[in-house]
């Protein structure tokens, strides 16, 4: 058993969190329903984000909880077979339930390290059964056809992490306030606060939609790479809006800036800046190398199991879905703290993901098909795993069509 660590955390500063999730991460419509996904430790945000939504107007809200302790005991004594398996059926109900209208929402909180002792074989293998079993559910919220967020709440498992000197209850309190802080709650007016925020990362997408650049040269140590942009590409950044018209922030933090990698037109090698916790391990220390966008080559000083079985989850696992722009003085990154968490660490760094691209980095992106966007250069996968690349070492240059050069960012910075 955990003990109860919830009551340290300001109730004040979690309410203003659950209603930054509703009204800001959710944009959530009178009469919409939701589901709501999110670990039993969670469970004091959980509650007062259901009142915040009904409060909103909520049609049906279904939370859906998993327990660290009942995946745990899963490792320790289910059958070997029963690693391959994951619960289908659930994902096809969630995404049923987007096709009629919900809104998904996924509170964050679980132990980042909670599998690293376990089989790594076994962990791989629940992962990708995970992610089969997941798809129909990533393609509506990959495809924005509705309005989703995801947000965090600090559990002492976690915060110990964050915060391995002091003890557990300063650990929790300390990594409280910077999710609070990260969040935009420890402010005045925290929906004002979000509406500048999002002004400033549109202004940013808007100059890089502007220049049309066609690829982008990432330098740094370790690090030469080039990443094509796909044709049509958009550059998004801060508030989307989903298919169902409804203006959401789908990451609570986000600094990022981000757009599609053609899946094909992506040359060099790269080295990961901070380490990256998956479902319950820790890959840190990548390297790969890409030939015609493909992962030809992938090692890591750590989990190098568990990333090349990531890595043959599908044929789109080798290929970019994603590129984000973070600059190093990124409010998340000026902590200088390691979070194992990539909600948060990913926007303290400039980032790729591997796989699954989002439709909405391309031009009219929400009315094209499948095909169209594959023939962009956009990628296809059962999987979406963004991992770090940025640091304060890190050149980035626009390579524009006629092969001219703009500088993007210097030292890790905005150069523009
Ligand atoms: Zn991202
Ligand atoms: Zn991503």
């Amino acid at each position: 058993m955990q003990s109860d660590y919830s009551k340290i955390i300001d109730p004040v500063k979690l309410d203003r969190l659950a209603e930054i999730a509703v009204k800001v991460g959710l944009g959530l419509k009178m009469g919409q329903d939701l589901v709501l996904t999110a670990s039993l430790s969670a469970l004091p945000l959980v509650r007062r984000i259901a009142e915040q939504a009904y409060k909103a107007g909520a049609g049906l809200i279904t939370p859906i909880f998993s327990d660290e302790e009942l995946t745990l005991s899963r490792f320790h004594h289910a059958y070997e077979m029963s690693f391959d398996r994951a619960a289908d059926w659930l994902y096809e109900g969630m995404a049923k339930a987007y096709t009629s209208g919900a809104a998904r929402l996924a509170v964050v909180s679980d132990n980042p390290l909670l599998l690293a002792g376990q089989d790594q074989a076994k962990v791989a293998r629940l992962n990708k059964a995970m992610s089969i079993a997941y798809q129909p559910a990533l393609e509506k919220i990959a495809g924005f056809y509705i309005n989703w967020n995801i947000i965090s709440y600090p559990t002492s498992a976690w915060a110990s992490l964050v915060f391995p000197d002091l003890s557990i209850v300063e650990a929790t309190r300390a990594l409280a306030e910077v999710i609070f802080t990260a969040s935009r709650v420890n402010n005045d007016d925290p929906i004002t606060a979000w509406a500048n925020h999002n002004w400033q990362l549109k202004k940013r997408s808007t100059w890089l939609n502007n220049e049309r650049f066609s690829a982008l040269h990432f330098s740094g140590p370790g690090t030469n790479l080039t990443i094509g942009l796909a044709d049509d590409h958009e550059w998004q950044g801060g508030a989307s809006v989903s298919r169902n018209g409804v203006i959401c922030n789908p990451n609570i933090p986000t600094e990022e800036v981000f757009t599609a990698p053609h899946a094909y037109r992506v040359e060099g090698h790269v080295r990961s800046t901070k380490p990256l916790s998956h479902q319950g391990t820790l890959i840190d220390g990548i390297f790969v190398k890409f030939e015609n966008g493909q992962i030809v080559e992938a090692h890591a000083d750590k989990g190098e199991v568990v990333l090349n079985e990531l890595l043959d989850t599908d044929k789109g696992a080798r290929h970019l879905g994603e590129v984000a722009l973070v600059p190093h003085s990124s409010p998340i990154s000026a902590s200088g703290l390691l979070f194992y968490n990539t909600l948060f660490d990913e926007n303290a760094a400039c980032h790729i993901a591997l796989g699954q691209c989002y439709s909405k980095c391309f031009h009219n992106g929400e009315s094209l098909r499948d095909e169209e966007i594959l023939v962009r250069g956009g990628n296809k996968s059962l999987i979406h795993i963004d991992w770090m690349i940025g640091s304060g070492n890190i050149d980035i240059d626009g390579i524009k069509a006629d092969g001219s050069r703009v500088f993007v960012f210097r030292k890790g910075e905005w150069a523009i």
